[in-house]
């Protein structure tokens, strides 16, 4: 039995097609059924539904065998807990900074709103500047609303929500998207059904790609 843990929403979606490409389809629609274990046309294949966060748990504690998970999420999980022999190129966006429109971030000590305390904390420190970094759960954007921050570190694609915000983005930290991660064990006790699983699916990156 292989199992992979993903997450709903557009990890889910972008990396349905590339499943199907492996020829993995899933019984169930995670968003129609409340089932948190999807079983697959394939009897030995199956697909667990986690939070985003909750991936790498899972992977390094061998729960699952695979999972799908963002390199933020990744990086802020930070162990050396499983292998990652494959970007899945989906998911695409980008971990920035921003701040309020027209608003220079101040001379001083800057505080820093964000889920992602590691990634900045990492960041601030490689730029040679004091971060007070505060962290959050959630609705990051309001932080510098109400002056709780100078700035925040977030996930932006089209940048609509900065910009619904009064906000504006700023640096590049890094160029964002999901990683397929394997248990170490897994890799070692299952082999043949892993690396093949491994090959289908870089297959259909490519050709994704090449598209
Ligand atoms: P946007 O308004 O298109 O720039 O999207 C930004 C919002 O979507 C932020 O709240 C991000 O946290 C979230 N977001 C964007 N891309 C991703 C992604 N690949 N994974 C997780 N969250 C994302």
């Amino acid at each position: 039995m292989l199992t992979i843990a993903l997450s709903k929403g557009r990890i889910y979606e972008d990396t349905l097609p590339l499943l199907a490409d492996a020829g993995i389809v899933p019984a169930d629609d995670p968003d129609k059924s409340r089932k948190l274990i999807l079983e697959t046309n394939q009897p030995d294949v199956r697909l667990l539904i986690v939070r985003a966060t909750d991936v790498p748990t899972y992977v390094d504690y061998g729960a699952a065998d695979l999972g799908v998970a963002g390199r933020d999420v990744l990086l802020e999980y930070g162990s050396e807990g499983f292998y990652e022999p494959l970007d899945l190129n989906i998911a695409r966006c980008r971990m920035m900074t921003a701040g309020r429109v027209g608003v220079p971030f101040p001379g001083r000590r800057l505080r820093v709103a964000t889920k992602y305390v590691g990634i900045a904390q990492r960041y601030f420190a490689g730029q040679g500047v004091q971060a007070e970094i505060i962290k959050l759960y959630g609705s990051m954007e309001l932080a510098p609303l109400v002056g709780l921050a100078d700035c925040i570190v977030d996930l932006v694609d089209t940048g609509n929500t900065l910009k619904a915000n009064g906000l504006e983005p700023r640096d590049l930290i890094m160029d964002i998207s999901s990683r397929l991660i394997v248990n170490k064990a897994a890799m070692k006790m299952k082999h043949e059904a892993v690396k093949a699983l491994v090959g289908q699916l870089a297959s259909a990156v490519e050709r994704r790609a090449a598209k």
